[in-house]
């Protein structure tokens, strides 16, 4: 379902035809804060996933954003802002630093963390005096992925620990809790200028608005969760202009990148640098008294431009001003004559090529396998490729494109960014979200015969998408058969063959699990996620000495996979019992919020009695989230081992309330009454203990007397 504006479309068509560049556009070039106002603050919204053409003021008729078109009528708006990577982290990287992906290195979402060597704007906004905060709304921007320098405050809340309590729902919330949260940072914040970072994540799959925005989008909900943002960002506005700071601060918004719904084939983003996900609204509203009138402009500009922007429109020096790759929007040179975007995540998480574009006023330009070469003012929906035709314009095109990819003054730097691997931790959220996120290692045999044109791969990630979805909810046959059709067109895909293994993992048919894992290993034999499956599946299988053998590759590869330390302990659990202590404890090191690991580490010193000791892991594991009535036991016994006895009480009712069958705890229960001296409640839990299972009537004091 598309919505995209076909007035909007005239409009734009009409403005590029008149060849209205960036001249035609200028703003004082002395767009500065003012005496009365000499650092005004400066709020960053970012609302994810949100096609420009589907915000009122950018002409969308289908969808209400009062809030937007508000901020649109006092402000600027920029008619083709770019977006440099349709990726939600990456993306972010570049408005934050104001450098681009091929520079920071954060390509996509399976690579490292943002190298520390790069200065975020609230670094800068931080020197200068400012109070920082930021509220984010999704895992993906969680502070471990290096965008929380800099800010006194950063609102994630997808710790890990949150994560394991709650499970999948928090990574990411809604709109309400993140302005909730922005305006009590706000209120508490000293009277001095301010800089937050607000970042939506609504219009983002899974397209589901609250009411009345679930019945009122109904048909067309990507839409309402759009309407959703918008009307919640305007409890936000109304707060600050009620606190009269709406007029005095600096005020952008933007989107990280669009959302395809179907157009090109791709119905989310990510896969192609279309329009349809590059394209993205970009509204800056000035502080009052900065001379730049409330205007449109229509010549191409990055979101690369937002960082320095912020920081001139604040009157805020600052270091990072080197590190930029772009000036100012509101620069006297004017912006730059054509916006860059780049998107790595199908060579990243399928070996295929990547894509790079150029969008001048004019043209669109990508660079592929098979190139294409777009008239924006013709073919503003990019369907018919010129660039058979028009090999002049793609030379001119390919050679600027070249040119800026030379830019890298930070090359030696992000060199290692390469070699990235994916924290399972951060695999397993990601792909809660929604995301295929796996990190492949693309062999030299694969880079020496040129990769595959990613649009001559979209039915297989289409159908890899559908079969992830269609194992999610239980439809293994639909997904087998998608995979299967995948398979016989690409018999080289290692990712099919993972996402068969590690289903047949979950559903315990070790067998199928070691087939497809084995293969997965052939196809990329580097890959520690399918090595950890494996070690676990030919345990199982009985054969414990390969298993090992797989787990030891895995960490000779990255020694940092928790999950391999995990699976070796429980291999050694049976036959050596210090080494996989040694083993647990070295998960915990590296991922200390990691719930299996306690338990079983708990285990594993209860069965040593080593009392004190499972008491600790145990009661973590239950503090992490794991609602398991027999952890409870264990741990109400180790509480009772080492004289906690009124703690040993609530553990077994805490088993009780899961499991009140649970003959063990009644009878465990029973025994640190007795010790409590609460003889008659004693009585009643061995009673049960006795009644729900007659071999534990033995172990009741004075039975059979
Ligand atoms: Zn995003």
């Amino acid at each position: 379902m598309v919505h995209r504006s076909p007035i909007f479309r005239h409009v734009m068509a009409a403005a590029l035809a008149a060849g209205l560049g960036p001249l035609a556009n200028a703003v004082p070039a002395k767009a500065a804060p003012t005496k009365s106002n000499p650092h005004p603050s400066v709020i960053l919204i970012t609302i994810d996933t949100l096609r420009a053409d589907h915000v009122g003021c950018y002409g969308a008729e289908a969808v209400k954003t009062p809030t937007l078109d508000g901020l649109a009528r006092d402000g600027v708006v920029f008619e083709r802002a770019i977006s440099q990577v349709p990726l939600t982290w990456p993306s972010h990287a570049v408005i934050l630093t104001g450098t681009y992906p091929f520079q920071n290195g954060v390509q996509d979402f399976t690579g490292q963390p943002l190298a520390p060597q790069f200065r975020s704007v609230a670094q800068s906004f931080k020197q200068a005096g400012y109070a920082t905060g930021a509220v984010v709304s999704a895992f993906v921007l969680d502070r471990s992925w290096g965008l929380g320098r800099g800010f006194d405050f950063y609102d994630d809340a997808f710790s890990a620990e949150t994560f394991q309590k709650k499970d999948i729902g928090l990574v990411d919330r809604r709109a309400e809790e993140s302005i909730d949260h922005a305006i009590a940072w706000l209120k508490k914040t000293p009277r001095r200028p301010f800089f937050l970072w607000l970042h939506l994540y609504d219009p983002h799959s899974p397209y589901d608005p609250p009411e009345p925005y679930r019945s009122e989008y109904r048909s067309h909900p990507y839409d309402g969760e759009i309407a959703y943002a918008d009307h919640e960002l305007g409890r936000l506005m109304a707060w600050l202009k009620q606190n009269k700071l709406y007029d005095s601060s600096v005020i952008v918004a933007l989107s990280d990148h669009g959302e395809s719904l179907g157009e090109h084939g791709e119905d989310e983003h990510g896969f192609f640098v279309y329009n349809a996900t590059v394209h993205v609204p970009l509204i800056v509203k000035p502080p009052a008294g900065s001379g730049i009138q409330a205007q449109r402009r229509r010549d191409p500009v990055e979101t690369a431009a937002v960082a320095p922007s912020l920081l001139q429109l604040a009157g805020v020096k600052d270091s990072i001003q080197t590190q930029f790759q772009t000036p100012s929007m509101f620069a006297a040179a004017g912006a730059r004559d054509a916006a860059y975007s780049e998107t790595f995540y199908p060579f990243s998480s399928f070996g295929w090529s990547p894509l790079r574009a150029l969008e001048t006023g004019r043209y669109h330009y990508i660079e592929a396998p098979q190139p294409e070469l777009y008239d924006m003012v013709a073919d503003p929906e990019e369907k018919t490729n010129r660039a058979g035709e028009q090999t002049a314009t793609v030379a001119v095109l390919e050679g600027k494109l070249q040119q800026r990819l030379k830019v890298n003054p930070f090359a030696a730097k992000t060199s290692a960014v390469t070699d990235a691997k994916l924290n399972p931790d951060a695999a397993e959220k990601l792909r809660a979200l929604g995301y295929m996120a796996y990190h492949s290692p693309v062999g030299d045999a694969v880079v020496g015969s040129g990769q595959a044109d990613p649009k001559e791969k979209l039915w297989e990630f289409n159908a890899i998408l559908k079969a992830t979805d269609a194992f999610q909810i239980g439809d293994d046959e639909k997904a087998k058969a998608l995979l299967a059709a995948v398979r016989e067109k690409d018999p080289d895909i290692y990712i099919v063959a993972f996402l068969l293994g590690e289903t047949a993992l979950r559903r315990q048919n070790w067998e199928e699990a070691a087939t497809e894992l084995k293969k997965c290993l052939e196809l990329n034999p580097n890959f520690d996620q399918a090595m950890t499956g494996l070690a676990r599946a030919l345990d199982k299988l009985g054969n414990p000495s390969e298993a090992r053998q797989w787990l030891d590759r895995a960490l000779k590869f990255n020694s940092q996979n928790y999950r391999v330390w995990y699976e070796l302990g429980h291999l050694e659990s049976r036959t050596d019992k210090p080494a996989a202590v040694r083993a647990y404890e070295k998960a915990i090191t590296i991922q200390p919020n990691f719930a299996p690991v306690r338990r079983d580490l708990g285990m594993l010193q209860f069965q040593q009695q080593n009392y004190s000791e499972a008491a600790e892991h145990l009661g973590k594991a239950a503090d992490l989230g794991l609602d398991e009535a027999p952890l409870f036991n264990f741990l109400g016994i180790s509480y009772s081992r080492t004289d906690r006895l009124q703690k040993a009480v609530a553990t077994y009712q805490r088993a009780l309330k899961l499991d009140p069958d649970y003959a063990e705890a009644h009878l465990n229960l029973g025994f640190a009454y007795q010790r409590l001296g609460r003889a008659e409640q004693a009585g009643k839990e061995y009673d049960q203990a006795c009644r729900l299972d007659d071999k534990l009537c033995r172990f009741v004091p004075g039975h059979g007397r």
